[in-house]
């Protein structure tokens, strides 16, 4: 996982925002936070975030709808997204994941718990920052130099 990966928080209560934000800082997250979906939307036009936590129920448009609206836009439809919600029926959390959510994790949770899922997320979903190079067949992928070679002839800058 990159350093200082940067989260944007949406979520209405204030109470969780603030022991969120204040949780997620200390285990090494950059936050951006927002109440509701318009200041949401204000944030990302500033930077885009690596991962997006996102309360399922908000005042005005729902984590849901929002969601969607994320997985439409090209520059926000590969953030990575996890559904806050204190719903646990399954058809609710089938909603969430079919809006384009990565991952949901069910209020009330441990900040533990929700730290190990956003890394498993940035995981899965982030390019690989190892430095490791990437070698399928012939081709291979340098991250570090951004190169791709195929059978040891460069191939220059694609990335
Ligand atoms: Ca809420």
């Amino acid at each position: 996982m990159a350093a200082n990966s940067l989260i944007l928080l949406v979520e209405d209560e204030a109470a969780i925002r603030e022991m969120l934000q204040f949780s997620l800082e200390r285990a090494g997250f950059e936050l951006m936070v927002a109440s509701e979906v318009t200041a949401a939307k204000q944030s990302i036009q500033k930077q885009l975030p690596d991962i997006i936590l996102l309360d399922w129920m908000l005042p005005g448009v729902s984590g849901i709808d929002f969601a969607k609206y994320l997985r439409k836009d090209e520059n926000t439809s590969q953030i990575p997204i996890i559904i806050l919600t204190a719903r646990t029926e399954e058809e609710d959390m089938i909603l969430g994941l079919e809006a384009g959510a990565d991952d949901y994790i069910t209020k009330p949770f441990s900040t533990k718990e929700l730290v190990a899922r956003i890394k498993s997320v940035l995981r899965r979903t982030k390019p690989d920052n190892s430095g490791d190079s990437i070698t399928v067949h012939s081709l291979v992928l340098d991250p570090v130099s951004q190169r791709v070679t195929i059978n040891n002839e460069s191939v220059n800058r694609i990335l």
